[in-house]
């Protein structure tokens, strides 16, 4: 074969990351296994991997869990794994968009679903806010998300970084910072540190979640202003319902706990 023929060959083998899916490869073998280890995969698992791209993770899994399935938006990509592990029949490849596809169809009677994922960065907030409205099928889930959003969701009160995100991932998960990764670990290597994070779902308790949505959003709209201010928009005697709810109205919406809001959502939604 003339030179120029392997070369092509060779370039069209690598397809180029694409920055717009969020693409920065696992290229570290023992940050790979760190991840998988603390993911602990088990013979019965049910297993949905959000964004396989190359199969880092994926060939970490497979033949280590009842069924894998990967879900992925790249069309360059899916069919190459689809033929990377054609010859296992307990991996499904499938094609999608993670911020539109129905987990609930992967999901059977009485069994949960586990998730794994190094989440594409542009969308990894809109992700985790989807997993929340599957978090009644979810066992567990091991997510890699950029640090900055690690801190944010993890904040604890007090923290200026604590904000609606942090709250609402409080209200569906149990959330666990495992450990952090160095830029070096990817391919292409991003700017910013990333850390692996575990979430496990709580039981349901919230009816009205959409109310407590808006109140959480009006709280946290200025972040310099006391709760007070910012809740004003939304009701009248804003001071006396907080103070209803045991809540200094001079406070500043960061420094809530979880408890805290629901009490709140519970006196003025009564
Ligand atoms: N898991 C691989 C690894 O660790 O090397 C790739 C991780 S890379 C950060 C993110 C992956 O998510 C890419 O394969 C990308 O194509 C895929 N992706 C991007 N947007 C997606 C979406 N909306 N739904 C599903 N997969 C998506």
């Amino acid at each position: 074969m003339p030179n120029i023929g392997r070369k092509k060959q060779r370039i069209a083998g690598r397809i180029p990351a694409k920055r717009s899916l969020g693409q920065n490869f696992l290229v570290d073998d023992s940050i790979v296994d760190r991840i998988v280890n603390s993911f602990c995969p088990t013979a019965s698992d049910i297993v949905v991997e959000i964004g396989p791209g190359h199969g880092a993770l994926t060939e970490k899994l497979v033949g280590r869990v009842e069924k894998l399935y990967t879900l992925e938006f790249d069309s360059s990509l899916a069919p190459l794994l689809r033929r990377r592990f054609s010859d296992r029949d307990d991996l499904v490849v499938i094609e999608d968009d993670a911020l539109t596809f129905d987990f609930g169809l992967l999901a059977t009677p009485g069994r949960r679903l586990r998730v794994i994922a190094n989440l594409p960065y542009n969308i990894s907030t809109a992700i985790l806010q989807r997993l929340f409205d599957s978090s009644e099928i979810l066992e567990d889930c091991v997510l890699m998300f950029q640090r900055e959003v690690a801190e944010r969701i993890t904040a604890a009160p007090g923290i200026k970084d604590r904000g609606y995100l942090t709250i609402m991932t409080e209200l569906h998960f149990d959330v666990e910072h495992l450990f952090d990764v160095p830029p070096s670990a990817f391919r292409p290597a991003p700017k910013i540190w990333s850390s692996v994070v575990r979430i496990v779902p709580k039981p349901a308790e919230l009816k009205n979640k959409e109310a407590f949505r808006k109140l959480l959003s009006a709280g946290f709209a200025q972040k310099r202003k006391t709760i007070a201010n910012n809740l004003k928009a939304l009701f009248a005697d804003v001071t006396g319902l907080l103070i209803q709810a045991r809540i200094d109205p001079t406070r500043r919406a960061e420094t809530l706990t979880l408890e805290e809001w629901l009490r709140l959502n519970d006196v003025v939604h009564k």
